[in-house]
């Protein structure tokens, strides 16, 4: 509960909802029963965290130890920032109302790398030391995971240890140890030691970086014992992994304002730009009655009329239909409705249309990613051009008018001819829909063309590559707008800007902390929001902190050079990723893993569909 104080400051705020906590399912304990709390962080607001499937988990199986109370924290919006500072109140937790600062462990998710100064100034609000050096003690471990932990080396000073991969059960082997030490008066260092010994744990502090004279990385070497490489943890039996029946209802409208539920996790296509694709290797299902049986008890104890099924690539699920056709039992007469949010073009089946709109029809979203099939091939995205016309009149056959198209700009080989490609696809599904004599009569086809800017990632076969300069950018941006000759297309693409600094980041290095610390000092804050984002800004802190931008973003990387992340171990092997780099130079598609194992290296694991192809 939220103290008097900031309540004061509320109805000067945009949504107050966002700060008031106490809602249905959140989790309050008796602070006296309690040896370690935990603040989870979500270094964005309130509506994109409590959106995230991975909070939700974590917080409710965290809170499952008795001796452990873990908290949700979002990044406050502009106005309750300012409301906060000129009161001289600290970011507080929103089960408690406590200050972070007040808090054993500080964890937070990194989802994307813009946020990263939001994890600053959350910080700063909580009056916690920014660097892990200044933090002495136990009291005040900042840990963090996610997938931007896959190269954390950008922020590897501000943080004391991270999680690499799946958190169920890393997480609470590392807060079992903090509390033996924090009983045991064990100081820092001696529970970092220790933790760097737990599979999955990743302690900066403990790894010494050189370089090259030409800047690029020398070598990467351990100290305090630690790994000369740290593997990833991930969950092997789907089925018996937690899941919580229950979710905190949000008073007000948050991004997907619905109960998830993850059918499986990893993903068999091996997109070479998808770093998803790689990082959550190898792919593990869970079965439809535990599907099933975890859906009906989230929107018993939520009240949602919504459910949607998660994953990267849903209709990749094997038990797709036995699935649908359990849910339908209790969801159509409950007036359910069952959305598929991630499908694919070759996975759109008339069957699976059938049974999701008997309850609801929305807009549908496909990804073919490019605009020809040369590149499609170059990307290893397997679908065709035949099978998105046959999907899309299938769609339209079913009622559809509204179909978004997401591409990428900027892929590696990518022409002029690859852009155009892009408005002929969408003028092609244009034209599908008037010549459908099943279309729905009276209403227009709405087709959306949106192009986000290629970011090379790490522990992809395109870690190497360079991103597109702004002006290549912008270019293909312009070209792909003067391509468009329908009024029922709308073109729309993401701001280059963003995507510079965000390949920044995900290729970077530990040289470029202290421009981050800049960068915050200078106001930097929801990078990923146009209110927030400051280019110029940017720009002048690289300039003033020695930082040539496009040596991380725009340079191609050799096969031989050391890579700043080249310590993460996710299970996939630099041979398979450079083989897989060369076959996109060579236009050759490789087969999904549900066709032929192509030794990425994830059957090391011993789980998912790879093991299970074995034995
Ligand atoms: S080991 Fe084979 S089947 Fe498993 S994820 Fe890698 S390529 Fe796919």
């Amino acid at each position: 509960m939220i103290n008097q104080e900031t309540e004061a400051l509320l109805s000067r705020v945009q949504k107050p909802g966002r700060y008031v906590g106490g809602e249905l399912n959140s989790i309050v304990k008796d602070k006296k029963d309690i040896e370690v709390r935990f603040a989870f962080c979500f270094p964005d607001t309130y509506e994109v965290g409590m959106s995230h499937l991975g909070m939700k988990i974590l917080y409710s199986q965290l809170n499952t130890r008795d001796y452990l109370w873990c908290e949700r924290v979002f990044a406050p919006w502009l106005d309750m920032e300012a409301e906060l500072r000129n009161a001289g109140l600290p970011l507080y937790a929103l089960e408690s109302g406590d200050s972070v600062g007040d808090f054993d462990i500080i964890g937070f998710t990194l989802q994307y790398e813009l946020c990263y100064t939001n994890v600053l100034n959350m910080l700063e609000l909580a009056g916690v030391p920014l660097l892990s050096r200044e933090r002495t003690g136990l009291k005040n471990l900042v840990v963090a995971g996610g997938p931007c932990v896959c190269n954390a080396e950008p922020i590897a000073d501000l943080i004391d240890l991270f999680f690499l991969g799946e958190g169920e059960e890393v997480d609470l082997e590392v807060c079992d140890l903090y509390r033996e030490c924090k009983k045991s008066g064990a100081t820092k260092e001696e529970f970092l030691t220790r933790a760097a010994q737990i599979q999955g744990v990743y302690v900066p502090a403990f790894y010494n970086i050189a370089y090259h004279d030409d800047g690029t990385v020398k070598s990467i070497t351990p100290t305090h014992g630690a790994p000369a490489r740290v593997k990833k943890r991930l969950m092997l039996n789907m089925d018996a992994s937690f899941y919580p029946d229950k979710f905190v209802v949000p008073y007000i409208d948050i991004v997907h304002d619905r109960a998830v539920e993850e059918v499986f996790r990893g993903c068999i296509r091996g997109c070479r730009f998808c770093q998803a694709g790689f990082l959550y290797r190898p792919v593990r299902e869970k079965s439809p009655k535990v599907v099933d049986r975890q859906c009906h008890d989230l929107c018993e104890s939520t009240g949602y009329d919504e459910v949607s099924l998660s994953s990267l690539s849903t209709s990749d699920y094997t038990q797709i239909n036995p699935l649908l056709d359990r849910m339908l039992l209790w969801s159509k007469p409950e007036k359910t409705s069952i959305s598929l949010p991630s499908l694919r073009v070759d996975g759109f089946q008339p069957q699976v249309m059938d049974k999701i709109k008997t309850v609801r029809r929305s807009g549908l979203t496909f990804a073919p990613e490019a605009g020809t099939q040369r590149l499609r091939d170059v990307i290893n995205k397997n679908v065709t051009e035949e099978e998105l016309m046959k999907t899309v009149k299938t769609a339209f056959s079913g009622g559809w008018s509204t179909i978004k198209l997401y591409f990428m700009l900027g892929l590696p080989t990518e022409t002029m001819e690859d852009v155009e490609g892009i408005a002929q696809l969408g003028q092609e599904v244009v034209d599908a829909y008037y010549a459908n004599p099943e279309r729905r009569k009276g209403k227009g086809v709405k087709v959306t063309v949106s192009a986000s800017a290629f970011i090379p990632k790490p522990h992809t076969p395109f870690q190497w590559e360079p991103q597109d300069t702004m002006e290549q950018m912008k270019e293909k941006q312009m070209h792909m707008l003067h391509s468009v000759k329908s009024h029922k297309i709308n073109p729309m693409w993401h701001d280059a800007s963003t995507s510079l600094i965000e390949a920044v980041f995900a290729r970077g290095d530990r040289r470029l902390g202290p421009a981050l610390l800049e960068a915050h000092r200078r106001g930097c804050k929801m990078d990923g929001w146009e209110d927030g984002f400051s280019f110029e800004r940017w720009l002048q802190v690289f300039h003033d902190c020695g930082i040539d931008p496009a040596f991380y973003a725009n340079r191609r990387r050799s096969f031989d050079e050391v890579l700043p992340w080249d310590h993460m171990d996710y299970g996939i092997s630099k041979a398979f990723l450079i083989e897989e780099c060369k076959r996109a130079y060579a236009v050759k598609t490789t087969p999904n893993c549900r066709q032929a194992c192509s030794n990425c290296g994830a059957a090391q694991f011993g789980g998912g569909i790879c093991y299970e192809k074995r034995h």
